[in-house]
């Protein structure tokens, strides 16, 4: 007998669960993309974006995934032959350099594994040594979804500042934003990027780009920028149809604008509250299953953790079986392992993730450690006891926890 039926739960770090506000604002005719409704409706999401990653600086929408995200802000920045930083700490890092290679720039990969975060003072020192100012940015992800890192902004932007290096930095913000704790312009950071499906919870297919002036400027001296990717006539042009290089995404913006409603109804400080006292459930539950058979999580010290995914390891196979598992007996869908291959297990078949991000709520959380819980039961999987227990007490006592 399989107790799946019923409404299903996609636990994985993106796409995120959808609203039923989101998806019934999507549901209704096709407007006129050229006026009316329209015109207001991308006038009032804008600042509302903007309040989201906390920037007074500009934001540039695009119909794409994450990936067109990263195209464009690389496309509007650097000229083939440009260089650019990049410390990594999972699988994302490495998905935007290989962007900034189709595009003829030059990325250095700085490696830190996949379960420290990055270390600003390696930067910081091969930021003084080019003193050439050869390096015009260090892209980094805020989370890498792969290992759930979470790298902190601000120990980057102080290694720039003080190797008085004028490089750009360049946060991925795609599985965080709207999830962990960001603030663009009080952090220093010149570009964020983003997409709908994670902490937006809008279905996939928008993503943008967050940029200041100092990005301005260097777009500006840019020559040469792909027409569909430029990002001013995405904030500058007077008529809707410009702003989104040809038709908008009218059906994509009807669901942002309730998504953005939700956001800011509940209010950014709540809504990372919110995810950071999740995050606890998950891991409360996950450090009692660590402590006696295989179940590890991938980033030892809470506070270099996501609140947006957690990165498990359960052992060769385990992983796989228990995601299967889950979905075939409980209508839960749990997060594969991405770019956590080793030696002994090169198809990563030991690593599963949660993802945590979006529209979620206590008795959620709360559900899909249970099932999981139920899996590690039902295969027979060793495992701590008293999980359920631990995961109960953050939801008991959610004053207890800080962001
Ligand atoms: C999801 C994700 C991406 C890729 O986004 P797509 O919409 O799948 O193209 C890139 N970077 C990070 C950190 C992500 O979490």
């Amino acid at each position: 007998m399989s107790l799946a039926h019923g409404r299903p739960y996609l636990a994985i770090p993106g796409p995120s669960v959808m609203p039923d506000a989101v998806l019934q604002a999507m549901h209704q005719p096709a407007p006129n993309i050229y006026e009316g409704d329209i015109v207001t409706l991308v006038e009032g999401i804008v600042p509302d974006l903007k309040r989201v990653a906390k920037t007074e600086g500009e934001v540039a929408i695009y119909i794409a995934n994450g990936h067109g995200a990263w195209e464009a802000a690389l496309s509007n920045l650097f000229q083939p032959g440009d260089r650019v930083l990049i410390p990594a700490t999972g699988r994302f890092a490495h998905g935007w350099a290989d962007m900034a290679v189709g595009l003829g720039i030059v990325p250095q990969i700085i490696e830190f594994g996949t379960k420290s975060p990055i270390d600003a003072a390696r930067i910081e020192e091969i930021l003084a040594a080019d003193t050439a100012h050869e390096i015009k940015a260090v892209m980094f992800s805020h989370v890498d979804t792969a290992s759930s890192i979470r790298n902190d902004p601000r120990p980057l932007r102080a290694a720039l500042d003080v190797a008085r290096h004028p490089a750009l930095l360049m946060a991925d913000c795609i599985a965080s934003m709207a999830c962990d704790e960001f603030h663009m312009d009080a952090w220093g950071v010149d570009v964020a990027i983003t997409g709908s499906q994670k902490g937006l919870m809008v279905p996939p297919g928008l993503s943008f780009v967050f940029f200041n002036d100092r990005a301005k400027e260097l777009r500006a001296a840019n020559p040469r920028v792909s027409r569909y990717w430029d990002w001013v006539p995405r904030t500058e042009a007077q008529a809707v149809y410009q702003y989104f290089g040809g038709t908008s995404p009218t059906h994509h913006l009807f669901g942002l604008r309730a998504a953005l409603d939700m956001l800011h109804g509940e209010g950014m400080e709540q809504v990372w509250a919110r995810h950071a006292t999740l995050a606890r459930v998950v891991w409360a539950a996950c450090e009692r299953w660590s402590e006696a058979g295989a179940l590890t999580l991938n980033i030892a010290e809470r506070g270099l953790r996501s609140h947006a995914v957690t990165a498990l390891g359960l052992g060769v196979g385990n992983g796989q079986k228990l995601r299967r598992w889950t979905a075939d007996n409980a209508g839960l869908t749990l997060g594969l392992g991405l770019g956590m291959a080793t030696a002994e297990d090169p198809e990563g078949t030991g690593f599963f993730r949660i993802g945590h991000m979006g529209h979620l709520n206590a008795h959620m959380v709360l559900g899909a450690v249970g099932v999981i819980e139920a899996g590690l039961q039902a295969l027979q999987i060793p495992h701590g006891k008293g999980a359920l227990e631990k995961a109960a007490e953050v939801v008991a006592q959610p004053g207890a926890v800080a962001f």
